[in-house]
């Protein structure tokens, strides 16, 4: 199993993780501000092989700020939920929060993932997980292969994600965690925050926060 943290949400953006298989993905872009550590970074990780697939968790700009950018380099695939895809496409600053993070992005062909999708990378076989409450069509990915989940900004190591923003519902929310509940989860690598060897409790946790039982 290969997941490499490419940059640490701690410092700045979101967490991007490298997903190495016999194909690559890149879950999330982080901010463009950023872009050039992150590239160097990412190309150090891949070795001379190409990165097949960007997915992105959701539309805040944390986490698709670096699109263009990396898209630029790599000539990726760009990946997200249905629900979120065409905000991102369109770069809707109303929603991305694009302003609020002084970032711009230029209009990108996304293609929409739906429940139940399977990307196999070979060595990790990421299901979608349609997880709203964050963002009306905010994901996880569920690596089958390794029981571990890349939560983006639905479930973190201790705590959940805001539901304040535009398109946002802590019934939402409340509902994807209780969804999750129903999944064995080892490894979790979340949006932001240190990723934990026990997803299980961080899920339970998150439940409890929101007031969805323990
Ligand atoms: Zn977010």
């Amino acid at each position: 199993m290969v997941v490499h943290l490419v940059n640490s949400g701690l410092q700045s953006g979101s967490n991007i993780y490298l997903v190495v298989g016999s194909r690559t993905a890149l879950i999330d872009a982080g901010l463009d501000r950023d872009s050039a550590r992150n590239i160097a970074a990412i190309k150090k990780l891949l070795n001379g092989r190409g990165l097949d697939m960007i997915i992105l968790t959701h539309f805040h700009f944390d986490h698709i700020g670096g699109l263009n950018d990396m898209l630029d380099e790599f000539g990726s695939e760009a990946y997200a939920g249905a629900g979120d895809a065409p905000y991102i496409a369109n770069c809707d600053s109303a929603y991305t929060l694009s302003e609020m993070f002084g970032g711009t992005l230029e209009p990108t062909e996304i293609t929409e993932l739906m429940e139940g999708d399977v990307i196999d990378l070979g060595e990790h076989r990421l299901r979608v997980v349609n997880t709203p409450g964050h963002t009306c069509g905010g994901i996880c990915l569920y690596d089958e292969v390794t029981s571990s989940l890349f939560s983006g900004d639905t479930v973190f190591s201790c705590g959940i994600g805001r539901t304040d923003f535009p398109t946002g519902s802590a019934k939402e929310l409340a509902a994807s965690l209780r969804k999750l509940s129903g999944i064995d989860v080892g490894m979790l690598y979340p949006g932001h925050s240190e990723t934990d060897s026990d997803g299980n409790r961080a899920i339970r946790y998150g439940l409890m926060m929101i007031g969805g039982g323990f």
